[in-house]
């Protein structure tokens, strides 16, 4: 089985990866596993140059291909907030309870239709011989009114999704991959590995 180091610490981030990966037939690595336990600045302006910076900087020191993706939550009342500092919003050691409690907060007077909001997820990844893939895929919400469910993770729980009437904190894993931004990404992702390696190139 083909091996893929995925570079990232972020323990719900690889079992979803890992769970669809899985059905591509990948194992995927860990960066911690792989033996790299590197705390990557994430210094770009986007959510793909982030993930290109995590995957170039692990497979330079591995030398196997690496997968990087980088996500975040981009509500549209809030300026795009909290955007490509999700992870580090209000401080990177506060709980989410407190984080979408704030969210809610800021959001109280703004009515439903202004309250859109979404996943993005970018995903990079570099060769060792210096080829780079690249897919990127919004995942479409809304801001809930009040915390919900108990799946998922992150702002998962005021992650409302008006056409399931349920936030993505109440859908099943399984549910969730199939519509979420890091679910299509990496199937995007996928496809074009397959192109690869039905050209015999990867
Ligand atoms: P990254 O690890 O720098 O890519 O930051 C990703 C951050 O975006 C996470 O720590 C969460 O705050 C948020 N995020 C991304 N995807 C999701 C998701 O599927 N559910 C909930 N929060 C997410």
């Amino acid at each position: 089985m083909r091996k893929i180091i995925f570079a990232t610490g972020n323990k719900d981030k690889l079992k979803e990866i890992r769970e669809i990966a899985a059905k591509f037939g990948f194992e995927v690595e860990s960066m911690k596993d792989a033996g790299y336990d590197l705390d990557i600045e994430e210094n770009g302006s986007t959510f793909a140059e982030n993930a290109l910076i995590k995957a170039r900087e692990i497979c330079l020191a591995s030398g196997e291909i690496t997968m990087a993706d980088d996500s975040g939550l981009v509500v549209d009342a809030m300026g795009g907030r909290p955007g490509i500092y999700s992870a580090r919003y209000m401080g990177k050691d506060t709980s989410y309870r407190i984080k979408n409690a704030a969210i809610i907060s800021e959001l109280k007077d703004v009515e439903d239709e202004k309250r859109t909001a979404r996943y993005i997820c970018a995903i990079a990844t570099v060769f060792p011989d210096g080829r780079v893939l690249q897919a990127e895929e919004p995942f479409e919400g809304r801001i809930a009114y009040e915390e919900k469910g108990s799946n998922g993770f992150g702002y998962d729980p005021i992650f409302y999704l008006p056409e399931y009437g349920k936030t993505a904190a109440e859908l099943a894993p399984e549910e969730k991959n199939a519509i979420s931004h890091r679910g299509k990404a990496l199937r995007k992702m996928e496809a074009m590995l397959q192109e690869l390696s039905d050209r015999g190139e990867l």
